[in-house]
């Protein structure tokens, strides 16, 4: 599809991902100079909490844990504060592969991922304060209440529906047409939740065909999540709202919460007496240069699905076997990393001559206006408009579903092949036929 495209059309949506790496290096530099003379002189060599990973989870952790102010505690991130440019919802795509992202590949798969470059997935993840959060599609999902009954049943106390559902209405501040559902929704919340500000025609029917199918319209984080919606977004004004947005700044700073970017843990320090291993510290790596520092009280490790497995077998938490051919001391033999599951995702396209979407033209400056001082627009979406929760045969319950489609507006080759394609590592030969 690239070629169709004339020359100098080419060269300019080309020039828009080019544009944002530009200002995502450039917030990489200004960071290493903000963290090394505004940041890192002023760390203390002991916490009572030391958060290691600040992503989707840790920055809650962090923040939650300062809210008492006799503790004090440290939060570690691999990465930079986010540039601004991430919180534009529909660049999403954009900042795979750059400085934000861990960027890991799977191994080459022999039974999978056939339409991809080299039978290899992309596991895009966020190297950023806020995490996958400043890197996802900002689906407000919360999963299925069964999910957790489950979780509970299985010996995870607390972790039944019941309980959690007054953390995840503590946790949202719903600005969108559930706001004033208090059986399931919360507005007094840090994490900003709204409803989609863009949409094509397309979303309209992508619902009314649900109905056709005898599926109702439902509010997915509701008492029922079987059905088809539009979503909610974790968004405000129309901008991307990631954890570090809802718990770290926009006016949540604390004297007593040390936040440290740029610094790379390598080994959780524990001790062990009485037969019991204990957490005592974090050694970590900052502009090349190994520190050591104490917990008072915990470590809590929330460096995301790789990075705190990674982690843990670095300190010696892992696999025997493992652990020792990569000749890592052994302080416990668990079974760290065993039973990861990946989600599949099948992907169709279907063209309408008279509903084509494409995205907005760089040089559309009325459209660059509405974002920036309407929060609406092209630019506010995140593509996904539309999304349903259905149950197959194989499904126990059908309040269970085991199918989530997601639909796209936009084809996966819209973008002329210039962002999506080689984000997702689709291969040449299933792109053209897209
Ligand atoms: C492309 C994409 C789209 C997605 N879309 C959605 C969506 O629409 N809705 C949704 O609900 N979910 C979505 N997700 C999933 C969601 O973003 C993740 O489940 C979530 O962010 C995981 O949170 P986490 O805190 O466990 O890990 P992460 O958010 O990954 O955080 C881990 C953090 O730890 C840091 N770290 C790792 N190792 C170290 C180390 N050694 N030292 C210091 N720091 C370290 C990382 O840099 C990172 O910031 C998406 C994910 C991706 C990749």
């Amino acid at each position: 599809m690239g070629s169709q495209l004339p020359l100098i059309l080419r060269i300019l949506y080309s020039s828009v991902p080019f544009l944002i790496l530009v200002f995502i290096w450039c917030n990489e530099i200004y960071e290493v100079f903000r963290v090394a003379v505004f940041v890192l002189p002023f760390y203390q060599d002991s916490y009572d909490f030391i958060v290691v990973g600040g992503g989707s989870a840790g920055a809650a952790v962090a923040s939650r844990l300062s809210e008492n102010k006799l503790f004090s505690v440290l939060l570690i991130e691999a990465g930079p504060k986010a540039p601004y440019i991430s919180d534009v919802p529909l660049i999403v795509a954009t900042l795979t592969d750059t400085p934000l992202d861990w960027s890991y590949r799977t191994e080459p798969q022999k039974e999978c991922c056939n339409g991809l470059e080299n039978n290899v997935s992309h596991w895009t993840s966020g190297r950023v304060l806020g995490g996958g959060s400043v890197l996802n599609y900002m689906l407000y999902v919360r999963g299925n209440k069964l999910d957790y009954d489950n979780w509970e049943k299985l010996g995870n106390k607390g972790w039944s529906y019941d309980n959690i559902l007054a953390f995840f209405k503590k946790a949202e501040n719903q600005r969108g047409r559930y706001m004033s559902d208090d059986a399931f929704h919360g507005t007094d919340g840090p994490l900003s939740v709204e409803d989609r500000r863009h949409s094509s025609s397309l979303a309209k029917a992508f619902i009314e065909a649900g109905k056709e199918l005898g599926y109702e319209e439902v509010d997915v984080n509701g008492g029922n999540q079987t059905g088809f919606t539009t979503p909610q977004v974790t968004m405000k004004d129309g901008q991307r709202f990631s954890s570090a947005r809802a718990y770290l700044y926009d006016g949540k700073t604390r004297s007593n919460l040390f936040v440290l970017p740029k610094a790379f843990a390598t080994k959780i320090i524990t001790v062990k007496s009485n037969g019991k291993i204990k957490a005592t510290g974090v050694e970590f790596n900052v502009f090349g240069m190994t520190r050591h520092i104490q917990a008072r009280k915990e470590v809590i490790v929330s460096c995301g699905t790789v990075g705190s497995a990674k982690l843990l077998m670095l300190s010696g938490i892992g696999p025997k076997k493992h652990l020792q051919d990569l000749k890592i001391d052994i302080v416990k033999d668990l079974q760290v990393g065993h039973n990861l599951q990946d989600h599949i995702g099948n992907g169709i396209t279907l063209l309408h001559k008279d509903n084509a979407v494409a995205p907005p033209h760089p040089l559309n400056f009325m459209a660059h206006l509405d974002f920036l001082f309407n929060g609406k627009g092209p630019y506010t979406s995140n593509n996904v408009e539309g999304m349903s929760f259905t149950a197959s045969k194989y499904s126990e319950n059908p309040n269970w579903p085991d199918i989530q489609i997601h639909f796209f507006g936009l084809s996966l080759t819209a973008d002329y092949g210039i962002v999506i394609k080689p984000s997702i590592g689709i291969s040449d030969e299933v792109s053209c036929l897209l």
